[in-house]
């Protein structure tokens, strides 16, 4: 049986008062959510803050990116190490706003999902085809492909380490969700696609659905067969919000 997990992508956005009352919003609602696995991506400065602050609580802390070496002359890189010492469980990597923005290839990805696995960080492997991948049909091929380049370098028991996240590039930021069958259509072409290469792996790994999830729709999304939870950007900022996302989740 998997476990839910709802975890939030706090993106470019906080300040310290600002997080520390986020926080302490999430914190008081904690009580309520019982099944569900809940971790917070927040700035990396704000790590040390935010692990912190979930001391005491279920609250799982992640980073929103994490450096594909270990150690040494990378300026401006945050190794897992660094992550695991501020308290991090998690690490999202892939996100379509590193691939996009920052020109993250599969390859690089999948490095980066290497140093999180070899030094005990959990990734949050983030894949997703944009509009115009959509339009052309070609959704499955790219997270197929997306997913090929961890299993080149890693092998495919890797993904039992961590968690992957469909994230359809034009549902995030944007309130146009995918639908529920939409979403779950994909989910399961990527559980079939895992399961053609490993079973286990394949039952065991949890795909999570981000990009525009809100309380109105999380139910719905999470109840689909192959959904296991959420990715959530925007609706994480608020503690109400995000909290109510861990309860329909559950
Ligand atoms: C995200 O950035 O991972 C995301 C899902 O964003 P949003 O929920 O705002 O669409």
């Amino acid at each position: 049986m998997r476990q839910v997990m709802v975890a939030g992508n706090w993106k470019m956005n906080g300040s310290s008062d600002s997080v520390k009352e986020l926080m302490a919003g999430i914190k008081e609602g904690m009580a309520a959510v019982t099944k569900a696995e809940v971790v917070v991506c927040p700035p990396a400065v704000y790590i040390p803050r935010v692990s912190g602050a979930a001391d005491g609580s279920a609250i799982k802390v992640g980073s929103q990116n994490i450096c594909d070496e270990d150690k040494g002359a990378f300026t401006g890189e945050i190794s897992a190490d660094m992550l695991k010492d501020t308290g991090c469980e998690y690490a999202i990597i892939g996100h379509s706003e590193r691939r996009a923005l920052y020109g993250e290839t599969d390859e690089l990805v999948a490095k980066r999902f290497a140093a999180a696995r070899r030094n005990g960080i959990k990734p949050i492997f983030c894949i997703g085809e944009t509009l115009e991948e959509r339009e052309s049909g070609v959704t499955n091929d790219v997270c197929s492909r997306q997913i090929d380049a961890v299993i080149a370098l890693e092998g495919v028991e890797a993904l039992a380490d961590g968690v992957i996240a469909y994230e359809p590039v034009w549902a995030i930021g944007t309130g146009k969700v995918a639908t529920p069958e939409q979403a779950q259509d994909v989910h399961a072409f990527i559980r079939g696609k895992i399961a053609a290469l490993n079973a286990e792996v394949a039952e065991g790994v949890r795909i999570l659905y981000g990009g525009s999830m809100n309380p109105g729709n999380a139910k719905e999304l999470i109840g689909q067969a192959d959904i296991d939870g959420g990715l959530i950007g925007g609706a994480s900022l608020k503690a109400e919000d995000f909290l109510a996302i861990c309860q329909a989740a559950e």
